[in-house]
């Protein structure tokens, strides 16, 4: 794509939003460089922040009319890079698109605009009783448009699914700047193929969402969440696996191994065993007599897999305070070196164990610092390296590390990403994982949505 004539291009997008909502300064639009990634950093040419889905598609327009490609942000807490500008782009961030629109008790749905923070979602609808459940450890600060982008995962996603299980409708600009809206209130429908659905999780590269609306369920009446510690991670694995196997569904299975404990423990100081080799925090939640269950059954099963202690929380202060700790893991993590470069890899829940333990083999080959935690009830594993990107040697390592453990979760039939998304880290490794007729059927559907590479251009595909 040819660079645009960028006076003329900023004019016209101040035409529509005005010059206050138009950043180009070096120094303002390098705030807008990165994301959660490392390493990836990148100027846009300007960053604007629309407030209607109308000034959003204005802003398309202006930019192909000049060929500058357009980046979509929400929070820019994305670990995959997918809001990293490219050179001359336009960076369209949404967090001005903030109004909670709609709450139907009646329904059970609740419509917002794409740059609404997740956790003021959960908390709109906790005012009637209701509950969204998709809990991404970024929760209090990433949006919702963002959450649909990367079809995002959760502390919850076990027993409650992810993203895409709550969306019923969105809004979304089109590369074109026509606007389309997908889907409605009703719990089934099946006129016609399901567009919406592929806007989720699809980074920002085939349109802009602007509006969602999103499917609430009742709160549940009760809750218990315990903390099991372990001498061994594979221990800490096969919990996870006997739990799934006895047809237990918890809704939060999550996995901090002793590097990330420790680290968690110094930050947060929230009583974790600092000895243990691995620790799982479980919750199980819904009908006070079924949790009452499941708790006993799944304390009895960590003890069989040879669990130190297995310790309930009091109340809920303590098991926000143990969840708060695990939604802390990677700000903890990142404390101890430069650069944490944070994996999503994603495997069969009965290949856990396994993984687990050639992960932390990968490190001690490599003479590198990681420290794993994840969901584990998903299979979802972030493997964190601890390193500094100025050290070429180290840096090396780390790649040689990353394509092992790459190749060993698509030997088992993993996946690439659990819920980060592919963006630019993860499309050197998509190809290996789809084949090569799913890839191209992948970019068939690119070119068909948005045939000049106006959005995103460069993500997901080399
Ligand atoms: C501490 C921490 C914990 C995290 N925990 C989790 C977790 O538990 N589960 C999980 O899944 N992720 C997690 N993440 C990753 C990240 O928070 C999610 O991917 C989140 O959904 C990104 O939201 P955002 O608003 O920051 O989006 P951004 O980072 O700004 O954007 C992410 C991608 O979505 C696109 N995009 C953003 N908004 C729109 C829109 N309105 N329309 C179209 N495309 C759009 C962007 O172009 C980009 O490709 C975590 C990140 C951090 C830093």
């Amino acid at each position: 794509m040819a660079d645009a004539p960028l006076t003329s291009l900023t004019d016209e997008l101040a035409r529509h939003l005005g010059a206050d909502r138009v950043l180009t300064a070096p120094e303002d639009v390098a705030v807008y460089a990165y994301d959660g990634t490392p390493v990836l950093r990148q100027n846009p040419a300007c960053v604007v922040f629309p407030k209607t889905t109308q000034e959003v598609a204005a802003c398309v327009r202006a930019a192909r009319q000049f060929g500058a490609p357009v980046v979509t942000r929400g929070s820019g807490t994305g670990l995959s890079g997918g809001s990293v500008p490219m050179a001359g782009c336009v960076v369209l961030c949404l967090t001005g698109m903030d109004r909670i629109l709609e709450i139907d008790p009646r329904n059970l749905t609740i419509e917002v605009e794409a740059g609404v923070i997740t956790q003021k979602i959960d908390e709109a609808a906790g005012l009637h009783g209701l509950f969204y459940p998709p809990d991404p450890g970024s929760r209090k600060i990433s949006t919702i448009g963002g959450n649909v982008a990367e079809n995002s995962g959760g502390l919850r996603g076990l027993k409650y699914g992810v993203t895409r299980d709550y969306v019923l409708g969105l809004e979304a600009v089109l590369a074109s700047g026509e606007v389309v809206w997908l889907g409605n209130k009703c719990v089934k429908d099946v006129a016609g193929y399901n567009l919406r659905d592929l806007f989720i999780g699809s980074e920002g590269t085939l349109g802009i969402v602007t509006r969602v609306l999103l499917k609430l369920v009742p709160q549940p009446a009760a809750r218990k969440t315990m903390l099991a510690s372990y001498t061994s991670i594979e221990a800490a694995g096969d919990t996870v696996s006997d739990i799934i196997a006895a047809k237990i569904i918890p809704c939060t299975l999550e996995f901090l191994d002793q590097q990330t404990i420790r680290c968690v423990e110094d930050f947060a100081h929230v009583g974790l065993p600092t000895e243990a080799a691995a620790v799982l925090i479980m919750e199980t939640d819904g009908h006070p007599q079924v949790v009452a269950e499941e708790a006993a059954a799944m304390a009895a099963i960590a003890a069989a897999r040879g669990a130190i202690e297995v310790r309930t929380a009091a109340n809920d202060e303590e098991a926000n305070r143990l969840l708060s700790a695990r939604r802390s893991a990677f700000a903890a993590l990142a404390r101890v070196r430069p650069t944490t470069i944070l994996e999503d890899v994603t495997v069969p829940r009965s290949e856990l164990a396994g993984m687990v333990g050639f992960i932390a083999a990968a490190a001690a080959r490599h003479d590198l610092l990681i420290g794993t935690f994840g969901h584990m009830g998903d299979g979802n594993l972030h493997p964190t390296f601890l390193a500094d990107e100025r050290d070429a040697d180290e840096m090396h390592r780390v790649e040689l590390a990353l394509g092992e453990i790459v190749d060993r979760t698509l030997a088992v039939g993993g996946t690439i990403t659990g819920e980060h998304g592919v963006g630019l880290a993860k499309k050197p490794y998509l190809r290996q994982q789809l084949g090569d007729n799913s890839y191209e059927l992948l970019k068939l559907v690119k070119h068909a949505l948005d045939p000049e590479r106006l959005l995103n251009p460069g993500k997901i595909f080399e």
